[in-house]
């Protein structure tokens, strides 16, 4: 492992530096029905755009992207389908969620805990719903309306998107036809914390490729946790920073395809460097680039249609205003201050103040393969880190902004330390207080719950050393659970049940009992970056050695099991181990999960 992006926490740098997806074998080449379709929701005229408070008060001037709609659905009918939908959009309000799924239960009995929207959080599409910070002027608040113009351009293209939205799932459902389902993870390396400098992010890199029997691209889904901020409130155009960017360069690698993006926990992340166009063409040549090596990769297959389940929990507001406090606060210039206003507004109204946010948490599997959490509103890269770390990263894939985006999702940690994601972000998406810090517990405790036993297998911290016993087959299958790490550096990484900073002075030993002496083929799983890769390494039992050189994988979260060489074993107790060549070398050596031997007949 190498020591590139954070110093800090391990158990934040065990995500960053480290990864892997079980690669190999494909279990099955088992067919499912998918449908793939896509729709313009481009604004037809000028829109007012959202994202930033700091923009020109006026509507949108042309456009750099058009944006889309693209869905996949999965699943043939007896099985009970159901349709992933990403959207170039800020957000995605709650109820155009739930209006949706309500007509696809009526239409085609879509279960609404198998439909999920996702957002990509553009910067630089249309507002959608919550317009406080169309509001905002300078370091104040005004609180006359917008423009009936304006009002009306928002209105018609929240009641288009919704039709469109409805359009475009009926039609994956109409396209779906026999295709093949898989998955991997790479990783990406634009996003940087926002919040702290050399903070946490999650540069995990997921995609789910569709293709067609034969092998040819139908779709691709691919997920990053970052901010679409590239391009400031400067640009007053339409446009889908980043993720745009990817998405054109991964299609027009292979014609015919749909590229699709998600975000994962980014909500405290930016992309780095930003501000100029080059910069945002340059992080989408990232992904779409990081895409390809994944593509020509070894992929784990998925042959069961993602079965969705979902949970409404109430996230308490840590401090709901009465009404003296907010009429003292009407005077604050301030997001708090406008909040106070409209909440007095909505009080004269007759309405009451959110005591707790309404929030849905959901969970689809496919099979034992993959678990995709499906997280609503601004997720901060705390939930990815503590659910990789509880569950094993290399079975989890999530996404935040989906099916909602009432506002940032902060962590115990972020209520804490406070600040703008925590506390007065809140209040420009119109709500009364920051969390109270039990929101963490509350969300991660409905993920547990929503996954099946198989996805939740309790993972030791450490490992423990033991003898390793060959099989009846004679093969030997020394994991790092059962190795004794030897070094400096070298750590057990429950979230990939592998050595992680493994340097060129560390090594692994395990104690085994060969069964049958003689020639053995040695298979090692790893993963390594591609700066990394190249190191020479020794693997030695008794007096007989071999040499080699770690290979490349792509990145620490792509791991490969291949063949690296033949040895001659005595039976009987022995010791096994692998180590660098040279102990004296800089730098990262590889992430070891697995090296089995099989006797050769
Ligand atoms: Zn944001």
């Amino acid at each position: 492992m190498s020591s590139l992006f954070l110093p800090g926490v391990f158990m934040l740098l065990s995500i960053v530096l480290s990864g892997t997806m079980t690669f190999g074998q494909t279990k099955s080449n088992g067919l499912m029905d998918i449908g793939v379709a896509q729709v313009d929701i481009t604004p037809e005229g000028p829109i007012r755009l959202t994202g930033y408070a700091a923009r020109e008060k006026s509507e949108s001037k042309g456009v750099i992207h058009r944006l889309f709609a693209k869905a996949l659905a999965f699943g043939s009918d007896a099985q009970g389908p159901s349709i992933l939908i990403t959207v170039d959009l800020v957000g995605i309000p709650g109820n155009i969620t739930l209006k949706l799924a309500e007509q696809l239960s009526k239409k085609v009995g879509i279960d609404p805990a198998q439909l999920s929207i996702s957002a990509s959080h553009t910067h630089g599409g249309p507002e959608i719903g919550i317009l406080n910070i169309l509001q905002a002027r300078g370091k104040t608040f005004s609180d006359s309306l917008l423009s009936l113009d304006e009002l009306i351009h928002i209105s018609h293209y929240r009641h288009q998107l919704s039709e469109k939205l409805e359009q475009v799932a009926l039609a994956a459902i109409d396209n779906r036809k026999p295709a093949l389902l898989s998955w991997g993870q790479g990783q990406a390396g634009f996003a940087r914390n926002r919040r702290t400098s050399g903070g946490p992010v999650d540069p995990s890199l997921p995609i789910l490729r569709v293709a067609d029997p034969d092998g040819k691209l139908r779709a691709v889904l691919v997920n990053y946790a970052c901010h679409g901020t590239t391009l400031g409130g400067d640009v007053n155009r339409i446009h889908g920073d980043w993720i745009s960017e990817a998405q054109q360069r991964i299609e027009a690698n292979h014609p015919g395809t749909m590229a699709m993006v998600a975000i994962g926990c980014g909500a405290d992340a930016n992309p780095h460097p930003r501000g100029k166009i080059e910069h945002m063409r340059a992080h989408g040549e990232e992904i779409a680039k990081n895409v390809e090596t994944l593509l020509a990769s070894p992929l784990q297959s998925l042959t069961s249609p993602p079965v969705g389940k979902m949970k409404w929990v109430k996230l308490p507001f840590a401090h709901v205003p009465g009404i003296p406090e907010l009429i003292a606060l009407t005077s604050d210039s301030s997001a708090k201050g406008y909040f106070a206003r409209l909440a007095l507004e909505r009080i004269a109204r007759g309405h009451d103040i959110q005591k707790e946010l309404h929030y849905p948490v959901q969970v689809w599997v496919f099979g034992d393969e993959l678990a995709m959490i499906n997280l609503a509103g601004e997720v901060v890269v705390d939930y990815s880190v503590r659910l990789k770390n509880e569950l094993g990263a290399e079975k989890l894939w999530i996404n935040g902004y989906t099916n909602d985006v009432p506002s940032y999702i902060a962590s115990r940690r972020v209520i804490r330390e406070g600040g703008y994601e925590a506390e007065s972000s809140m209040y420009w998406y119109d709500k009364p207080s920051p969390f109270v810090e039990a929101v963490e517990d509350i969300i991660i405790s409905a993920v547990h719950e929503l996954l099946p036993a198989s996805l939740k297998t309790v993972r030791p911290e450490t490992n423990s050393p033991q003898v390793v016993v060959a099989d009846a087959d004679d093969i030997i299958e020394l994991n790092a659970e059962l190795a004794r790490a030897i070094g400096p550096e070298i750590k057990y990484m429950p979230e990939w049940k592998a050595f992680g900073w493994f340097t060129e002075a560390d090594r692994v030993e395990w104690d085994v009992e060969v069964k049958r002496k003689g020639k053995y083929d040695v298979y090692l799983e790893w993963s390594v970056s591609d700066e990394e890769a190249g190191k020479p390494f020794v693997f030695e039992a008794g007096k007989r050695k071999f040499n080699g050189v770690i290979g490349k994988t792509g990145s620490w979260f792509t791991y490969r099991d291949e063949k690296i060489g033949t040895i001659d074993l005595q039976a009987g107790k022995q010791m096994i181990v692998f180590r660098p060549l040279s102990a004296s070398a800089k730098g990262a050596l590889l992430d070891l999960r697995t090296i089995t031997l099989k006797r050769m007949n």
